[in-house]
């Protein structure tokens, strides 16, 4: 009998399936075009563990119980439809696992659903890609904890290593929990690839540097505490030659138009419904947004000249570029900590007994997000490190985003980085006179600062 089932054999799904026959589970595969499942066996059956079935009813048979099945399914109503067809032939006590892309309110439904059926149902979340689904996944499943622990003898096996060497899986105890902590890092994985954009802005706008040129002041990033997997990429996507213009990198030839998926709009989403700042995130969802309307920007060029990148004096290069690493580092940072912050809300309200030391602990290895970084974050967490390390980091940031303003360079990450690092260490903010302004045009009251109770005034 096989040990785990695996639907969909798209990118992630083939690899993942892979992954678990490598560690010697029995897998089953199944997918929805039978060519492909006869290609994957044809091509990586060889290896071992691996067996292919043409229909669904084979594929559940062949697994021992209670059955457990992954999905690698396209999100939304594929997925749906998939768990429809097993909801009739499994039997209770088996095991759903979505380990696709999938909003955590659709999770907390179908398991509500699920469970007429005593069937029972985990949102999985998955983060490495397809290097990631192969050699080792950071993996975020949540649901009911007995569940979980049916399930973390195999999820173990084939998660990537964190920092100490134990699996990048842990059992999140909350319905949706999974679904929510993947949604989240998706939306820091926004934001941390727009400050890497906004420092890369700033390099070849204020500086004029070349690719290659960038690419070298990201190596010596890289070899700090920022190293990380979306910095190793950066560099990686800098330096690669353009196929059509031999002696250019492809970077310049690569259209400015942003694509999105959705994630980074459910974190703005949960952030706006649980009253969690992102502005770092937002923003580089926003910057995604307005980067998608082209034919505005080329039009309205002219409205905005810029200043050319001689006529305004700068730092000397290297002492610009040791504040712009003090920048990312804290913007960085920032982006870790409002989605942190978000994740701890969320489970907060809905009950869910999420500890975000271990979520950070999950993402130290195989996923997007993962970086040196995410050894600050038990000492961020009780304010050591940010007292030790902000006022320098802060005012490089200031720096770095009050210069790329001055030549008409948006750095949408690093400002709005500043403002929220600036706005939530003053306790004297202008929120006063907007709370004037709501109660003299509605009546909306206001508390004073000198006694208790809650005002309004005959304006
Ligand atoms: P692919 O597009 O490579 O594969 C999609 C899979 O879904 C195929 O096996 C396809 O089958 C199947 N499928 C699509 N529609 C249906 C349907 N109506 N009924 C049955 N099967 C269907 O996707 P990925 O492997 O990249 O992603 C799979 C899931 O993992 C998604 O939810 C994605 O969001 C998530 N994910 C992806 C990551 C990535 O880096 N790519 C990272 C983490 C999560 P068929 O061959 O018949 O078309």
């Amino acid at each position: 009998m096989n040990q785990i089932g695996i639907i969909g054999l798209g990118t992630m799904g083939a690899n993942l399936a892979r992954n678990f026959a490598s560690r010697q589970i029995k897998t089953a595969v199944f997918n929805r075009t039978i060519e492909t499942t006869k290609e994957f066996i044809a091509n990586f059956g060889g290896e071992g563990h691996l067996t292919g079935y043409e229909t669904l009813k084979e594929f559940i048979d062949s697994l021992e119980s209670p059955r457990k099945v992954m999905l690698m399914v396209t999100a939304g109503p594929a997925t749906e439809a998939v768990i429809e067809q097993l909801a009739e032939i499994l039997s209770p006590k088996d095991i759903i696992i979505d380990g696709g892309n999938t909003n955590y309110k659709d999770t907390i439904r179908r398991t509500e659903q699920l469970k007429a059926k005593q069937i029972n149902f985990i949102g999985c979340g998955v983060s490495g890609g397809e290097k990631g689904a192969l050699e080792g996944p950071s993996l975020m499943p949540g649901g009911d904890l007995q569940v979980l622990e049916e399930i973390m003898p195999f999820l173990e096996q084939i998660a990537a290593k964190d920092f100490n060497g134990n699996p990048c899986v842990h059992p999140f105890e909350g319905i949706g929990a999974g679904n929510l902590i993947k949604t989240v890092h998706n939306g820091i994985e926004y934001g941390l690839m727009q400050v890497l954009a906004d420092a890369y802005e700033v390099l070849r706008k204020v500086y004029n540097l070349k690719p290659e040129g960038i690419a070298e002041i990201f190596k010596d990033f890289n070899r700090s505490e920022l190293n990380g997997f979306l910095l190793e990429t950066a560099i990686q996507v800098l330096e690669k030659p353009d196929t059509f213009n031999k002696s250019e990198k492809l970077i310049n030839y690569i259209s400015d138009e942003a694509g999105s998926k959705g994630t980074g709009g459910w974190t703005v989403e949960a952030a706006l419904e649980y009253g969690v700042p992102v502005p770092t995130l937002a923003a580089s969802l926003f910057a995604r947004q307005l980067s998608a309307w082209p034919e505005q920007r080329l039009k309205d060029k002219a409205l905005f000249p810029r200043p050319l990148a001689d006529q305004i004096t700068k730092d000397p290069l290297d002492i610009f570029t040791a504040k712009l690493e003090q920048a990312v580092w804290l913007s960085c940072i920032v982006s870790f900590m409002q989605g942190i912050r978000l994740i701890d809300e969320v489970s907060l309200k809905n009950n869910w007994g999420v500890y975000t030391g271990d979520v950070v602990r999950v993402w130290q290895g195989g996923c997007i997000i993962r970086t040196q970084l995410l050894k600050y974050f038990p000492l961020i967490e009780n304010g050591k490190l940010l007292e030790s390390k902000l006022p320098t980091t802060t005012n490089s940031l200031a720096y770095v985003y009050s210069i790329a303003a001055k030549f008409g360079v948006a750095t949408p990450a690093l400002s709005n980085s500043f403002d929220y690092i600036a706005y939530s260490t003053d306790p004297n903010l202008p929120t006063n006179f907007v709370q004037g302004l709501r109660d003299c045009f509605g009546a909306h009251t206001y508390k004073r600062n000198d006694r208790d109770g809650v005002f309004t005034e005959n304006w």
